[in-house]
């Protein structure tokens, strides 16, 4: 039989696009190199918790539309992100900064004294760098010692930020913080959002529901036979590697990725919350992520007398590690552009998704995309 898609991968934006494809009557193929579907959504079930394989997802969208979308594959719960940091100093901190890492700070209690306090501190910073004839931040240090001041960029920025992009913040550009929000709110949701949560019983299902009625070959990699894949439908999604569809021939672009060191405990509360930041370079992850909260609210954490942590360490890509964010640099953007150009001259290939594009995106505006794109071909 002759599909009308054959879709490359099974990630959100492969699933998205074949299931609106099944709704108006198009044949699909899904083929999937992994063992398993759902692509870094993904989550895999240890000791009965849902655990995210890939890294925590935790869906945040504005868009009514989109959320609507998502909840009538499966419902959400009502999960609200709230990360806490451990700071070099010892103590403990809400995130994002609000007015309770303020008063944890520095022991302020109403916005008028967290104001004050805030003030003091950049001018600090301002009359550092009047001093040294610099006039807009040179890079992240500057900026955020700008934006926050010593005490938070020393205790919660610094040592996180050098883990994660592993470099200094002196060497890093500014624009990375630019829009670092300060609440001076008792408010520790980490999103703006009007709508976020997580798939009652886990991602999976998101999955399964976007992907019922197209047909799914799992453990298949499209380049494993790559004619005879083309053969078998009008037009191809291709969610993969943009450089590796076209035999890498302007060279490799480049990523970093996050390696996960999952753990069972004993126990079945751990560290009492979903995300605890680690802000100390002395500590080698950047943050611990324990799953069980991201389904589980109050008492309902202690149904399951076991636990599931991931501890997670920021590192350079390298073949055969996954490729998780593009690096958004000169380099990289102009060997993408490359790649880009010859992707619009093809009629028959749609490229979407993170790794077609070579571009970072939520999942809300990635399900966005897909039904753009989707639009596009009717
Ligand atoms: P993927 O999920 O990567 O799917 C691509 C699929 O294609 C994979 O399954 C792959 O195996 C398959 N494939 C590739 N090549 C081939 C081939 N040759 N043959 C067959 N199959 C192939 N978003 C949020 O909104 N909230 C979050 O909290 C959040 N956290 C994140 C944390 C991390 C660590 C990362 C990396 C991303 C996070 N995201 C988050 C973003 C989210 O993961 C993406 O928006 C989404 O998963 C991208 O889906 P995709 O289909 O484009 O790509
Ligand atoms: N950040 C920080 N301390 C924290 C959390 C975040 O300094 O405890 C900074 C850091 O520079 C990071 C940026 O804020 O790169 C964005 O963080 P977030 O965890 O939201 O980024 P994501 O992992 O979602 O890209």
């Amino acid at each position: 039989m002759k599909y009308d898609y054959l879709i490359i991968g099974s990630g959100l934006f492969g699933a998205t696009f074949a299931h609106l494809a099944c709704n108006v009557g198009k044949r699909c193929l899904v083929i999937e190199k992994r063992s398993h579907t759902g692509g870094n959504v993904y989550c895999d079930n240890i000791a009965d918790i849902n655990v995210h394989k890939y890294g925590a997802h935790i869906f945040h969208t504005s868009d009514e539309e989109i959320w609507n979308f998502v909840n009538s594959i499966v419902p959400f719960n009502r999960y609200t992100n709230c990360p806490i940091a451990k700071a070099p100093n010892g103590r403990m901190y809400n995130l994002p900064f609000n007015m309770n890492t303020f008063y944890q700070m520095w022991g302020v209690m109403t916005p008028e004294e967290a104001n004050a306090k805030l003030s003091e501190q950049r001018l600090e910073a301002q009359l550092r760098m009047k001093r040294e004839g610099v006039s807009d931040p040179r890079n992240l240090e500057e900026q955020a010692l700008m934006l926050i001041g010593k005490d938070i960029y020393e205790q919660l920025i610094k040592g996180y930020t050098e883990k994660q992009w592993g470099r200094k913040c002196t060497e890093l550009p500014a624009f990375i913080i630019r829009r670092l929000p300060v609440r001076l709110t008792f408010d520790n949701n980490y999103f703006n959002d009007n709508f976020q949560g997580i798939p009652i019983g886990g991602y999976n299902r998101l999955i399964d529901g976007l992907l019922e009625g197209t047909d799914l070959k799992l453990n298949t990699d499209f380049f494993s036979d790559r004619t005879y894949f083309e053969s078998l439908a009008d037009k191809i999604v291709f969610t993969g590697k943009i450089d590796e569809f076209y035999n890498y021939r302007f060279g490799k672009l480049e990523y970093r990725t996050v390696r996960f060191e999952t753990e069972i405990i004993d126990m079945p509360n751990w560290q009492g919350n979903a995300v605890v930041n680690y802000t100390s370079i002395d500590v080698p992850f950047t943050r611990i992520i324990e799953h069980k909260h991201f389904e589980l609210f109050g008492d309902r954490v202690y149904s399951n007398s076991k636990t599931v942590i991931s501890r997670e360490y920021s590192s350079e890509w390298q073949e055969g590690m996954e490729p998780f964010y593009p690096i958004n640099d000169n380099k990289n953007e102009e060997l993408y552009l490359k790649y880009k150009a010859i992707a619009q001259t093809e009629k028959n290939v749609i490229f979407g998704g993170r790794l077609a594009e070579y571009k970072y995106y939520d999942m809300a505006p990635l399900i966005k995309h897909a039904f753009d794109i989707f639009m596009k071909q009717k």
